[in-house]
């Protein structure tokens, strides 16, 4: 079952300047479903426009970010929400349906404040409990599950390493049990051994909780190691998507091939390819497929029209002219 439905989406940042508007198509008619009870990971290149997608998803849409198409709908409780349409639902659906765990676990914990002040606000707010025994125990109860230690609510942030402080913006927005959660390159700028945590407290999240996880980052590697779905991001459309099995041991679209293959393996010293050329800019992309620029199997066909995401079996879709002649209605 769906708990998550992106139809058709068209997300840019729109500016203007001594009149001339400028437009950077960062989300270009992206269709996608989250399930319930799945880790789905985004990746791509940064600037590919999966921290633009993600924004939509949390409603986090400001000037001079603009919706101009597509639908976002959250389905809970019978009911399908386009937040979209409807942007007045966004703050009902926080925290309670999905929540957001940011890149940079201060941006979330206030300095000046002790872990336990942040756990109150959000249970007060959301939840109406005003007793403090009852706000600490649920706290408490909720570190314990996720195999925290409870000391961490006396502390203030920069008194717990990063890892811990990650960790605990993962408990934070994990406290209400929402139905997805939403996390922006969250073992990013985290050493290995702090990222294995990481990873394992979401897993065991998932596990416990029974949610679905959306993780966004560039990381090939993490990915490897939690998701089991993958949607393969590149200047603003989706290319692949499918199994974490079936994008690691069949990848179809050659820039996949590319992510693929420039993984580092145990024994093998052979020199790595990264993609060729550069990412191409949104204010401004190639005609047809975007990826032509730089794709050594280039054809005509590819200058002119964009690849449709197509189904080639159990749920892998690809983007590419190599496997469909198709092309994208815009
Ligand atoms: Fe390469 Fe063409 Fe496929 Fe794009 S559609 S990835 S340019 S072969």
């Amino acid at each position: 079952m769906e708990i998550l439905k992106i139809e058709n989406l068209r997300a840019y940042y729109i500016t203007s300047l001594y009149g001339v508007e400028r437009r950077v198509r960062a989300v270009d008619n992206v269709s996608l479903e989250v399930m319930e009870n799945e880790i789905l990971g985004i990746a791509g290149e940064s600037g590919c426009g999966k921290s633009t997608l993600l924004k939509t998803m949390i409603g986090l849409i400001k000037p001079p970010l603009t919706i101009l198409g597509g639908k976002i709908t959250y389905k809970f409780d019978g009911k399908d929400i386009d937040i979209v349409s409807k942007k007045e639902e966004i703050s009902n659906l926080r925290w309670k349906v999905f929540s957001y765990v940011p890149q940079g676990s201060m941006s979330v914990l206030n300095p000046t404040r002790k872990i336990i002040k942040t756990f109150e606000d959000l249970l007060k707010v959301h939840l109406k409990i005003e007793g403090k025994e009852e706000i600490k125990r649920l706290s408490e109860e909720h570190l314990k599950a996720l195999g925290l230690p409870s000391e961490v609510l006396t502390s203030y942030p920069h008194q717990l390493s990063g890892g811990m402080r990650q960790r605990v913006t993962i408990a934070l927005s994990t406290l209400l049990k929402p139905k997805v959660i939403i996390a922006d390159e969250a073992t990013t700028a985290l050493d290995v051994v702090v990222q294995r945590g990481v990873i394992q407290l979401l897993k065991k999240i998932q596990s416990e909780f029974k949610n679905s996880i959306i993780i966004v980052t560039h990381d090939m590697g993490v990915h490897a190691n939690i998701a089991d779905r993958i949607v393969i991001m590149y200047a603003g459309k989706i290319l692949e998507v499918g199994s974490a099995k079936d994008i690691f041991k069949n990848p179809l679209h050659p820039y996949t091939k590319y992510l693929i293959d420039s993984l580092p393996k145990i024994g093998d010293k052979t020199f790595k390819k990264s993609v060729p050329g550069a990412p191409p800019s949104l204010l401004n992309p190639p005609t047809g497929c975007r990826f032509h620029p730089r794709c050594s199997m280039a054809m005509e066909i590819c200058k002119e029209n964009v690849p449709a995401l197509i189904d080639v079996g159990n749920g892998h879709k690809v983007a590419c002219f190599l496997y469909s002649k198709e092309a994208e209605i815009s």
